[in-house]
């Protein structure tokens, strides 16, 4: 048995902007709570990862390098949930 390449399928890696690459809407830079399923089917919960979350299509954009130090690469993420939501709120509203 043989896994996909690491690198053939997970979110995107790019340096955090202020704007989607995909979509040039404004990403919410924020942490969040993350869940990833690894390739042999395990999860792995990383809390208050600092990245960006394109409001429009919904994906999250996370520093490349803290990708490889939490050893995500091969991972997918299957689950983001902003970890300061209240306080961002309040950003917004200001
Ligand atoms: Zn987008």
């Amino acid at each position: 048995m043989s896994w996909p390449e690491a690198g053939s399928h997970h979110l995107a890696m790019t340096s955090i902007q202020e704007r989607c690459p995909a979509c040039r809407h404004r990403l919410i830079t924020t942490r969040f709570d993350t869940a990833f399923r690894m390739p042999d089917q395990s999860e792995r919960l990383c809390f208050s990862i600092p990245g960006g979350l394109c409001e429009d299509c919904h994906q999250l954009y996370i520093d490349p390098e803290l990708i490889e130090l939490l050893d995500l690469g091969a991972g997918r993420c299957t689950f983001a949930i902003e970890s300061d939501l209240v306080v961002q709120e309040q950003a917004w509203s200001a």
